[in-house]
């Protein structure tokens, strides 16, 4: 399976570069696009047709993370051309049920709930979730392609979790929040780059990719001291924009 970059900062877009969203095509060709922040519907306009998307899954109803589903669903009730099918499905928590709710649209999308302590198959993957450390419910959530057996973990939004390491570990490749660099002081919602590192070390994870990250300071900064915290056993890179991480 690939996963296409269609955003990555945190909170609000910047330099024509939008927030959380990532395209996971599997090696069957089905394709479920995992969050849908601000930007993410002109990135995915570039690289594939909205109307072949298979399945939508929200991590949380934040605004860095579904911007772009109004859009989305304006597209799918509008857009000429050959749907992938009549309606797509968007995956949510159903425990925010006015942000639930808003996922039905008419002759565009329908909702559909998924429970935290339940697996849940969309397509070709089989995807656990994991409740985050985060103001509203929020999940991490672990792909597995189920033909290749072939895994990779989404923290989405996070601080740190005792239990997060367990629920990361054997997953090829870890896609984690890393909102701040080292010193980042006082309340916060998102780890920092040695925190990000640090969970990699412990989940024991060879690839650590940053993503929802910040909008000021120097990028490589918040790799360099990601790494620094991961150790030798861990590549440590940042995420571009339009990037493919093959899984
Ligand atoms: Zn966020
Ligand atoms: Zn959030």
């Amino acid at each position: 399976m690939k996963l296409t970059v269609l955003g990555y900062y945190g909170g609000y877009p910047a330099k024509g570069i939008g927030t959380s969203s990532f395209l996971l095509t599997a090696t069957n060709g089905y394709q479920l696009l995992i969050d849908c922040g601000s930007g993410a519907l002109m990135a995915l306009e570039r690289i594939l047709d909205p109307l072949k998307l298979n399945a939508v899954i929200l991590s949380h109803y934040h605004a860095d993370h579904i911007a772009d589903i109004g859009v989305l669903q304006h597209y799918w009730q509008l857009a000429p051309g050959n749907k992938a099918q009549p309606m797509l499905p968007i995956y949510g928590s159903p425990l925010d049920e006015p942000h639930f709710n808003q996922l039905d649209w008419p002759n565009a999308t329908e909702k559909h709930p998924y429970q935290v302590e339940k697996k849940l198959k969309i397509g070709p993957f089989t995807i656990s979730f994991f409740q985050t450390n985060h103001p509203v419910a929020t999940s991490a959530m672990r792909f597995k392609e189920d033909d290749s057996d072939k895994e990779f973990v989404y923290t989405a939004d996070t601080t740190v979790c005792a239990d997060l390491p367990e629920f990361i570990q054997g997953a090829e490749v870890l896609l984690a929040d890393t909102n701040f660099y080292a010193d980042k002081t006082g309340q916060r919602w998102h780890l920092t780059a040695p925190e990000a590192g640090e969970l990699a070390k412990m989940a024991k994870v060879p690839n650590l990719w940053l993503t929802h990250l910040p909008q000021t300071g120097l990028l490589t900064t918040l790799v360099t001291q990601a790494q620094q915290a991961a150790g030798q056993k861990v590549n440590v890179q940042r995420v571009h924009q339009g990037q493919i991480i093959k899984i």
